[in-house]
């Protein structure tokens, strides 16, 4: 019954990852948890605090989950301040996963804590895969050291704001997008961030010739029940807990052209 009930999950690692997330991993206390696919999330109950959505940042193979989580407001801050041993709730899987049958060139671009959800694609098998991943300020860049170390995706970082220390790249994640090599038939592309940043990316691969059908999109709204009832998370003619949060191109566009919606 995880859809209703949450499963208690013990945080056996917290990493800091920047000044405001961690990355923590969980292990139900007892029994297990079904599988997650990467793109999908769990609603993560932090005690007497209240419920939120998290995805999945890691999907290791010996029953842990992981998630990464930024603080931004009441439950955001206090999962991201559980210490190891402290007792969390678990829902889930919820939601839609990145679609990856048949990918030839793997385009995975992200922004911010919008890394976390396209973490677990990294190791799709591919004929080529390369990363273009934003952040405000160097150090707000997600798991900087782990990306640059990976030998078999082609990283791509760039920060709004640079310091002395900062020899790469300044400008936001559609810049290299215009220039980066591609094959635009056989590119899958796989954004999550902001609204605008993905509007944006999108119109740039559309420009280069990537077919709206290769292009999916992450959608965010806030959330409650996770299981499509509430109706809290409607989106146009989407519940983005069981529609989305993955959702392609074509049907997302309309939604994130509207105003306000
Ligand atoms: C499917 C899905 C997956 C997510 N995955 C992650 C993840 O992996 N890591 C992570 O850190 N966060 C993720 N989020 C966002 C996370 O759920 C919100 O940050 C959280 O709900 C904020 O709750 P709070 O009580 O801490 O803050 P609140 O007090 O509810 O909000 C604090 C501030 O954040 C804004 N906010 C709240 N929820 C959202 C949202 N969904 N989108 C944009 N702004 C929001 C509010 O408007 C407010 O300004 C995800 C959201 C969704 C819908």
């Amino acid at each position: 019954m995880t859809s209703w009930v949450p499963t208690p999950c013990r945080v056996v690692e917290r990493t800091v990852e920047t000044h405001d997330c961690v990355t923590l991993t969980l292990r139900p206390v007892t029994g297990s948890l079904p599988a997650f696919r990467p793109g999908q999330f769990a609603m993560l109950y932090a005690h007497g605090v209240g419920e939120i959505p998290i995805s999945v940042s890691g999907i290791p193979a010996d029953g842990t989950l992981v998630h990464t989580v930024r603080a931004v407001g009441a439950v955001s801050r206090a999962l991201h301040d559980a210490a190891p041993g402290t007792v969390i709730g678990v829902r889930g899987p919820f939601g839609t996963a990145w679609r990856l049958d048949g990918v030839e060139d793997l385009l995975v671009v992200a922004g911010g804590i919008g890394l976390a959800p396209l973490r677990p694609v990294l190791g799709h098998p591919s004929r080529r895969t390369v990363l273009v991943a934003g952040a405000r300020t160097p150090e707000d860049l997600l798991y900087a050291g782990d990306l640059l170390a990976l030998s078999d995706v082609d990283v791509v970082l760039t920060v709004d704001r640079g310091g002395h220390d900062w020899h790469g790249r300044v400008g936001f994640v559609t810049e290299p997008l215009a220039s980066i090599p591609l094959d635009p038939e056989r590119t899958t592309a796989l954004l999550c961030g902001p609204e605008p940043m993905m509007r944006f990316c999108a119109r740039t691969l559309l420009g280069r010739g990537v077919p709206a059908g290769n292009i999916q999109v992450s959608l965010e709204r806030s959330m409650q029940c996770g299981i499509g009832l509430c109706g809290h998370c409607q989106l146009g003619p989407l519940l983005v807990c069981r529609d989305g949060p993955v959702t392609g191109y074509p049907e997302a566009e309309p939604l994130l052209l509207a105003k306000e919606l």
